[in-house]
This record gives C-alpha cells, structure tokens and sequence, in this order.
C-alpha cells in the first residue's frame, strides 16, 4: 500500500501542524477548515474506509475516540459541544482514503447534516 497523505504527513513529508501523537494515532489542523475549530484524529495504521475495519481494529477506534474527547476539552469546546464525523465512501463525503475522525467546533452545526 501507498503511503496516503496522512501517512505523509505522519512522516512530516508534508508539513502539517501536529497537535498530537502517541503510538496509535496522530491529530492535525485541516488544511481547509469548514469550522473555526477543525482536527483530524488519524490512526497511524492506514486503514482505507470504515468498511476496511476488522474486528482487532476496536481497541483504535476507542482510541481515536478518546483522543477526540480530550483534544475538545483541551481546545475548549468541550462545554459549548463538538461534532465528530468519520465520512466513508465518496457517497458521504470521503476524500482521503486512510480513514479518519473529523473534530468539529467553535460554532453551531445543523441537525440533520447536508
Ligand atoms: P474527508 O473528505 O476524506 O472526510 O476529509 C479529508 C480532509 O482532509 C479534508 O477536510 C481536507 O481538507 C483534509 N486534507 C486533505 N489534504 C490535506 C493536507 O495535505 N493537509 C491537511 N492538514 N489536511 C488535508
């Protein structure tokens, strides 16, 4: 498999601001915010889609999870509310095809989303 963007910018082949790291998962500014608060949470396995996941994959989604949760509250949207969106397949939005959680805030969201 080809490193993917994410990958690249894991690497620091692509400069990115990293926010966050560990041995699972990385976080990281999006280049093209559609929020005034906008991270992306990426494992470090590059793992396609959501469809791609395997059951030993539970333990790093609860991660990113978490990882999410703790990077709102350092961020301070925590108490006002975030969204996290994970978009799987081009029919929802996908993009960039190493899967990843989109950290949302900073403002309101709409319900249902476009
Ligand atoms: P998707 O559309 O796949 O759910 O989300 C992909 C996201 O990755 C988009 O919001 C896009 O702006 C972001 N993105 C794509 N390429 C880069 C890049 O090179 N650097 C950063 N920081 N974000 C990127």
């Amino acid at each position: 498999m080809t490193d993917s963007v994410f990958t690249k910018i894991q690497k620091r082949e692509i400069p990115s601001n990293i926010i966050y790291e560990d041995e699972m998962v990385f976080a990281f500014e999006d280049i093209n915010p559609v929020s005034p608060v906008h991270f992306l949470i990426v494992p470090k396995k590059q793992i396609p889609t959501m469809n791609d996941l395997q059951e030993q994959d539970k333990i790093l989604l609860g991660h990113i999870l978490l990882t999410a949760s703790k990077i709102a509250k350092e961020k301070g949207i925590s108490d006002d509310g975030y969204r996290l969106v994970i978009n799987c397949n081009k029919g929802a939005g996908q993009t960039v095809f190493h899967i990843h959680c989109h950290l949302l805030g900073g403002r309101t969201f709409n319900w249902p989303p476009g």
